[in-house]
């Protein structure tokens, strides 16, 4: 018995979410009793030994350049096979992009009970019971996992990424990838100074803006905040922005550390893709607009006079 732990990465680094995920994995393995591994599928620049420090003792790589980017089926298949050949009864993966993609695939090659968005650790006093959100984070769920190998997706920000010191032991795993059906033919580097979901600070902005013409301000505040940009639905159906920065129920789900919005009217389905976020702050010019009612701080004014105002003070305490 074991808990193991996906560590997800891109461009060769690995992802703030997979140190929650580690952290969250160590510590229930600790409930368990029992040893908690990371699984490393591909290669990074990262020291892969010091990831030991978030509370496992072994990290298993499978140092085959072919994982580097992400095949959900092939990473699923490749999951299962080291769950079964390190003996893991518990697997833990970040609810993100990656996990969300993965997660149930692993669940069904396992024959394995999912838990998908948990926010807590579980309650095993009498079973396995796993709280996680519910109708984009409205509401909470207690599920009781009864099958032997559980899979846990955790929500990005529910977990505080404790670093405790400490290196894992880096044990090679051989793993052969599965053909893929899908073939890379060129990847797209998303433009930006920092990639959303793995931002710390988010600036987004909304049709209160007015038009495409009008994003200088906010990625002028963006720029100093070293912050990724995000944009409301309607401003990518409109072609405003690129679809890649609509956040929301149908578009990218992000928990930064800071969520600042701008000219947005804070609909439900815009606060699914956003309410995660620890801090939010709002500036709209009217003071009903609902997105008050789910910030922590709010701005009445006008964005195009409140904004560069922000963007100078920023830049004098930087100085
Ligand atoms: P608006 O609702 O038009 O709000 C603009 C805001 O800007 C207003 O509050 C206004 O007071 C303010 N404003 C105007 N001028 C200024 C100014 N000068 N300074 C400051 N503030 C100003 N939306 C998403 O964002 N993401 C989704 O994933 C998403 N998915 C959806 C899925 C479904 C099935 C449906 C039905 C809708 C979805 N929507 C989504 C759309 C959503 O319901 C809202 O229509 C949308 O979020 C509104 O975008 P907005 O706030 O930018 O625009």
């Amino acid at each position: 018995m074991s808990v193991l732990i996906l560590i997800d990465h891109a461009d060769g680094h690995v992802k703030k979410a997979s140190l929650e995920a580690l952290t969250y994995g160590a510590a229930v393995a600790k409930q368990l009793g029992v040893s908690a591994a990371g699984l490393l599928l591909g290669t990074v620049q990262d020291d892969v030994a010091a990831l030991g420090q978030y509370g496992v003792s072994t990290i298993h790589q499978v140092a085959n350049e072919a994982f580097n980017s992400l095949d959900a089926q092939v990473y699923a298949k490749a999951v299962a096979e080291a769950v079964q050949s390190t003996g893991a009864t518990v697997v833990v993966v970040s609810h993100n992009q990656t996990g969300k993609a993965i997660a149930p695939r692993i669940s069904a090659a396992l024959k394995a009970g999912l838990v998908a968005g948990a926010v807590a650790l579980p309650d095993i006093s009498n079973g396995f019971v796993v709280k996680k959100a519910v109708f984009s984070g409205k509401a909470f769920a207690n599920v009781n996992v009864t099958s032997a190998i559980k899979v846990v997706s955790l929500n990005p920000n529910s977990f505080k990424v404790e670093a405790i010191g400490g290196t894992a032991t880096v044990s090679a795993l051989a793993i052969t990838p599965a053909a893929a059906r899908v073939k890379v033919t060129a990847v797209n580097k998303v433009s930006g100074e920092v990639p959303l979901t793995e931002a710390e600070v988010v600036v987004s902005g909304g049709r209160g803006l007015k038009g495409p013409e009008n994003w200088g301000i906010v990625e002028d505040l963006a720029h100093v905040l070293h912050a990724a940009l995000a944009c409301s639905r309607p401003v990518a159906d409109s072609h405003w922005r690129p679809h890649h920065e609509h956040v929301g129920q149908t578009g990218f789900q992000v928990a930064p550390n800071l969520y600042i919005a701008i000219g947005i009217s804070g609909a439900i389905q815009h606060l699914a893709g956003v309410n995660r976020s620890k801090v939010m702050v709002v500036i709209n010019k009217d003071p009903e607009a609902p997105f008050f009612k789910a910030a922590d701080y709010g701005i009445v004014g006008d964005a195009f006079e409140v904004v560069p105002q922000l963007t100078a003070e920023i830049k004098k305490l930087k100085g």
